[in-house]
Formats: C-alpha cells, sequence, structure tokens
C-alpha cells in the first residue's frame, strides 16, 4: 500500500490535484522547519553549521533523492533552483565536446529549460544552435553535430514520457552528452538513472517530492565522468576546501563540484523531514497505483464531460502522474474548479492540468473530483467575469 495520507496535513474539503506542480505540506515538514528555525538557527545560531550538521545536510539529501531516481550515492548535489542546475548541465556539456555546435531539446520543453540554454549560448558567443524538433521527432534528430541531448523526461504539458533507455542509447552511440530533467519524473514513477547511462540529470523538489515552494533542486553527475566536469559557476561550496579560502578554484570531487554557495538550510531540513515519507515506498507500486488513478480520472471525465479533449497519451505506459483535457475556456473552468475545492491546474494556451499523487490521492478523491469536474462543465459554472481575469500564477 502506498497511500498514507496521514503523513500529509492537507485542508479539509480540498481534492488536491496539483501535487505534480506544487507537492503538500508533510506534518513532519512543518514541525523539522519549526525546529530549525528556533532550536537550531535561533538558539545554536552560526555554531549550528557544526553542532546541528548543517554542512552534511545536501550530502544528506542529494543521497536520499539519489536513492528515488536510481542513482548512487555521492552521486547528486543539491541545492539552488532547477533552472540553475539545467544551465550547469548543459554548460559542461558543451565543454565536454568543443567541437559540436548542437544542444538538441524538444518544442515541448519547459520554457525556462529552452531559456537557459538561449542564455548560455548567447553568453559563450560561440554559435551555438538550439533545435527544438516535436518530441516524437527526437530520437531520428540525434546525430553527431549534437554536442548536447537536453530532454525533460515527462512533457510538462501534456505527460507524454520519454523513453529514457533508448534516447540515452541513441545519444551515447553518436557521442552526444544526454542531460535529463526529471521535474516531473522524480516522485512519480521508477527511474534508473545510473543504468541510462546519461551523464547528467536535474530535477526540482517541490513537485512530486513535496520539498515545498523554492524547494532546493538537485543534479546528479555520472560518476566516472562526474570527476572530469569543469563547472561554469565554479563557487565556493563547489570547492574542494572551501575553509581553505584559497584564491584559486579547485574542484570538489565528484557532483559536490556542482554545488555553488552557502546551502539553504531550512529548505533542505523541510525536505529532508518531507523525504521520510517515501521510506518503504515501492516504486513500481507507486507507479501501478497512479497509472490505476488516472485511468479511472479519464474514464470518469470522458463519460461526464464531452467537451473535453484528452490532451495526454491514451497509452498509461506513454504518460508521466498526470492527465490534461484541451478545453477552449479551460482557464476559467479551472477557477470554477477550484472555488468548488477542487485544485488542478491551467497551462496555456487551453490546457487543464491534473497530477495524480498516489501517496495521498486514492480512487473516491479522483471520482469525486470528476463529479465536480462534471458539474462546472454541465452547469457552465466557468462562465463568470470573475473566472476569466488571469492571475499571476496560472
Ligand atoms: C518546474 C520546472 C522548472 C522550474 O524551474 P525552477 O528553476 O525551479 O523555477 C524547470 N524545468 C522544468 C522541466 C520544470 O518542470
Amino acid at each position: 500500500m502506498v497511500l498514507r495520507k496521514d503523513m500529509f496535513d492537507l485542508p479539509e474539503g480540498v481534492i488536491y490535484l496539483d501535487g505534480n506542480s506544487l507537492g503538500a505540506l508533510p506534518r513532519a515538514a512543518a514541525a523539522r522547519a519549526q525546529t530549525v528555525i528556533l532550536d537550531e538557527w535561533g538558539q545554536s545560531l552560526i555554531r549550528a553549521w557544526n553542532s546541528a550538521g548543517w554542512m552534511a545536510l545536501p550530502q544528506t539529501v542529494g543521497d536520499r533523492i539519489a536513492g528515488l531516481i536510481g542513482a548512487q550515492p555521492g552521486s547528486v548535489a543539491t541545492g539552488d533552483t532547477l533552472s540553475i542546475k539545467v544551465f550547469q548541465a548543459l554548460a559542461a556539456a558543451l565543454r565536454m565536446r568543443p567541437d559540436r555546435r548542437v544542444i538538441l531539446s524538444d518544442s515541448g520543453n519547459f520554457p525556462s529549460d529552452l531559456y537557459m540554454a538561449q542564455g548560455l549560448i548567447a553568453t559563450i558567443g560561440k554559435g551555438h544552435e538550439l533545435r527544438t524538433p516535436a518530441p516524437e521527432d527526437v530520437a531520428a534528430a540525434i546525430d553527431d553535430s549534437v554536442a548536447a541531448v537536453m530532454l525533460t523526461h515527462v512533457d510538462y504539458r501534456t505527460g507524454r514520457l520519454h523513453d529514457m533507455a533508448a534516447i540515452s542509447a541513441r545519444a551515447r552511440a553518436v557521442g552526444a552528452v544526454m542531460i535529463w530533467d526529471l521535474a516531473h519524473s522524480a516522485g512519480a514513477l521508477p527511474l534508473d538513472i545510473a543504468g541510462s547511462g546519461a551523464e547528467f540529470a536535474v530535477g526540482c523538489s517541490y513537485k512530486y517530492l513535496n520539498g515545498g515552494p523554492g524547494a532546493p533542486a538537485f543534479i546528479y553527475a555520472r560518476p566516472d565522468i562526474a570527476e572530469t566536469v569543469q563547472p561554469a559557476l565554479s563557487g565556493w561550496l563547489g570547492h574542494e576546501a572551501p575553509f581553505a579560502m584559497e584564491p584559486d578554484y579547485r574542484p570538489a570531487r565528484a557532483a559536490e563540484r556542482l554545488r555553488v554557495g552557502t546551502p539553504p538550510i531550512v529548505q533542505l531540513a523541510i525536505l529532508d523531514a518531507a523525504l521520510d515519507v517515501w521510506d518503504g515506498v515501492d516504486m513500481a507500486e507507486l507507479r501501478a497505483a497512479s497509472i490505476a488513478l488516472s485511468e479511472r480520472f479519464i474514464a470518469e471525465v470522458e463519460a461526464r464531460c464531452p467537451a473535453l479533449v484528452l490532451a495526454s497519451p491514451r497509452d498509461p505506459a506513454q504518460r508521466g502522474s498526470q492527465v490534461s483535457f484541451a478545453f477552449e475556456h479551460g482557464y476559467a473552468a479551472i477557477q470554477a474548479l477550484i472555488a468548488e475545492g477542487v485544485i488542478g491546474d491551467f497551462r496555456a494556451p487551453d490546457i487543464m492540468r491534473f497530477g495524480f499523487t498516489p501517496l495521498y490521492l486514492d480512487e473516491a478523491d479522483v471520482v469525486a473530483a470528476a463529479k465536480v469536474l462534471e458539474r462546472v462543465i454541465a452547469e457552465r459554472l466557468w462562465d463568470n467575469p470573475k473566472f476569466r481575469t488571469r492571475a499571476r500564477v496560472t
């Protein structure tokens, strides 16, 4: 059984189908935040870096995330935000292939990943090119002009899943560096990053890993190449000996060199506590539960809401842990749904998006959510001016 609702502090009367965007609050995380702020920071002050083990926290948490993504201990560094980790992985990859000029991604990738690539290309100024074919055309576009293949495993908009093993093998065959973004994969499905052979993987911890808003990101570097990586953001905490205060940068060992500055201790402590909910979770069981929930939701919604068109792959083996429907009035419909206690989200231009988190959602929740959605659509509850004004976050 993977359901452990009791470990989460969910608001009464809310069905939360947005854990793919911001995971729910684990009860232990709130308690840990209180301790780290009041006892450790408040009472121990700067002594807590040593006495409360703050300095070890980035690595402890990195090893716990490694366990969830199929990576080796010591191969995952934590900190910063995902956008920064994308930049670091890509910058390192381009230095590893100095005579190639193509970064291959896909047109469905999350904008920030593409923006970071564009910014890096402009900063380097060596005429690199970012190619973004349709997701289904990526594999065929991997040739020996490609320096780095940079893909998000699960498409944030449609939930479409790339074939990690096949694409990684194709990249390796032509000598391209493989970078996987696991933002919508970590904590959502079983992963074998080590087995994929990819050089780098990155991800965030505030989605399925429930680390809270702005929680630290992570970066994996394949152990056999990690010590050759030349970090573009060579900050002091990625230095071999930060407190030697040497004038020249020397990279720390392995993935630790991909750390940059002072770790966000409060967020790391919250994440560390949030990761406790994964103890004893079998990822294959979690995946089976996620598929059962999403299949049930699709069946209910298609039977109840004929105006909504499935925008995710129909085959659950081709999907991550989210389901999207296209609807012309999607934004207003999501706002009306939220007003009725069912939280999903909207992604432009017309996508209503629902995430499935089997740790704190069960079948009764998804059926109840589909019934509310039916009411919102059938009774045109969305057709109300107050649901049409777009907020800053959709
Ligand atoms: C959520 C997400 C991001 C967000 O990056 P931040 O730097 O954490 O804001 C980036 N890329 C992908 C693929 C995402 O899903």
